[in-house]
């Protein structure tokens, strides 16, 4: 039977690179994003078209009572879940000084980024022990998408560094706490990646980019990071739990 993976996030950018290379790995996937069903038939079916089973799991996961509808949709349709790839993230709606960072803002990223993602883990921790439990050949893995920012400072998006800098910590809690059962939580932190959320600051981009952000100078592309993921759902690094894999061309090498 095919393994399941939840990709929170999955409709668009690095979420659907990752959902697409999963499908043609050999897992059904159960996809989350806030868009209606209907505006997203070319997606689902070109993850179809790899050869999986999609069940769309519409909701927005910084609600409660939404993230709690997706996790029991996804037990409902395919009463099993092996890994989960928890990516779905948002920059602030306006980038703002630290100085002018409004609460409203503070509490949707983190909402979002930080707190959804601690209580889909903590439900998906529990299904997959009791998994474990009832058949100890079951192998499930976690997988967080986090950021550079967790360690490089945007005054002009503190709730964003933030949030990540705690995602990180929120990869280890999982990875120690996941470790007595044999389930593998990995943080795998892109740098600066061409998807809709960079769409608005390219041209500072490619112009850092031209300027040597990177040591390897280009754009990061949805796919570097999907394989990435792929590699360690494989389980290519099975002495390296909790660890963070970096997908950011050399981004934060310190050069002098
Ligand atoms: P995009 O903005 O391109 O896509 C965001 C995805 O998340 C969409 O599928 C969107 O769904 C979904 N989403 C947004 N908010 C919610 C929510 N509240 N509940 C459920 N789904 C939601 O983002 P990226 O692909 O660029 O980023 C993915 C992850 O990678 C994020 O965690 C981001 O922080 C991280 N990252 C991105 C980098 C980059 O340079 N792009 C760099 C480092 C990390 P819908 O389609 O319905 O709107």
């Amino acid at each position: 039977m095919r393994k399941v993976a939840l990709v929170t996030g999955g409709s668009r950018g690095i979420g659907l690179a990752v959902a697409l290379k999963l499908a043609s790995s050999g897992y059904d996937i159960a996809l989350n994003g806030t868009r209606s069903e209907a505006e997203l038939d070319d997606v689902l079916n070109d993850i179809r078209e790899k050869g999986a089973r999609v069940v769309y799991c519409r909701g927005d996961i910084g609600v409660s009572s939404e993230r709690q509808y997706v996790f029991e949709k996804l037990k409902k349709e395919f009463g099993r879940l092996h890994l989960l790839i928890n990516n779905a993230g948002v920059a602030p709606r306006e980038r703002r000084d630290a100085v002018d960072l409004t609460e409203e803002s503070y509490d949707r990223v983190m909402g979002i980024n930080l707190k959804a993602p601690f209580f889909l883990t903590q439900a998906a921790a529990k299904f997959m022990v009791e998994q474990k439990e009832a058949d100890n050949s079951f192998s499930g893995c976690i997988i967080n998408i986090g950021s550079i920012s967790a360690t490089v400072v945007s005054t002009n998006r503190a709730e964003y560094c933030i949030s990540k800098a705690g995602f990180a910590m929120h990869s280890k809690i999982w990875a120690v706490w996941l470790a007595k059962y044999d389930i593998p939580v990995y943080e795998v932190r892109p740098g600066v990646i061409r998807t809709d959320m960079t769409s608005a600051v390219v041209e500072k981009y490619d112009r850092l980019i031209e300027e040597g952000l990177n040591i390897q100078p280009r754009w990061g592309m949805p796919e570097d990071v999907a394989v990435s993921v792929l590699s360690l759902a494989r389980g290519h690094f099975p002495f390296s739990a909790g660890e963070v894999f970096m997908v950011d061309g050399g981004l934060t090498i310190g050069r002098l």
